[in-house]
């Protein structure tokens, strides 16, 4: 069993010819008369599928790159997404119960240089500034997130429909180039 090569037509047709047939010159259904190439050249042609049939459609390198970069793409801001997500909601936003009545009682309770001393060692681990109670802090953090995981499920949308895009792109029969243009 000889393999089969693809010899194209000026008429954008391609002709299923063997080694043997080199050197021939064979007529087109078009009605063209092509000339088969040496040996050598013929086994450089693309092969016919070994069904004997047409070529199975194959993906042109830009349908490929698109399928993969949609691909990248979509998993990429999926995997953000999921990453995002789980941090969200490890962040507690509720607000605490504050007893202030226990606060007020303890201090009443103490001597001032104990007052005093506590009140340098609080300075010591926190600085003297404004701060916000840690559930403000975490509901702008959750807030941040929410906006992060908007913008990734967006991407992997985007993504999603660059994939699905690959598969539209017309597979481009006429602009598939040979190797090497077989010798006239
Ligand atoms: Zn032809």
């Amino acid at each position: 069993m000889s393999t089969k090569h693809l010899l194209p037509c000026r008429c954008g047709k391609k002709i299923e010819v063997d080694v043997r047939q080199a050197g021939q010159t064979i007529t087109c259904q078009c009605g063209a008369m092509v000339d088969v190439p040496t040996m050598r050249q013929v086994r450089q042609l693309e092969r016919a599928a070994t069904t004997g049939g047409k070529t199975a459609p194959r993906w042109s390198p830009l349908q490929g790159a698109v399928f993969a970069a949609g691909v990248l793409i979509a998993v990429i801001s999926l995997s953000v997404l999921v990453v995002l997500f789980v941090r969200r909601i490890g962040i507690d936003t509720g607000k605490p119960e504050v007893d202030l009545k226990v606060h007020a009682d303890w201090i009443h309770s103490q001597d001032v240089d104990t007052l005093w001393e506590e009140w340098m060692s609080d300075l010591a681990v926190q600085p003297l500034r404004r701060m916000d109670p840690e559930y403000l802090v975490n509901r702008r953090r959750v807030a941040r997130l929410d906006f992060y995981m908007l913008i990734a499920a967006g991407t992997a949308v985007f993504g999603t429909v660059v994939t699905a895009a690959a598969f539209l792109i017309a597979p481009g029969h006429k602009r598939r180039s040979m190797k090497k243009p077989p010798a006239t």
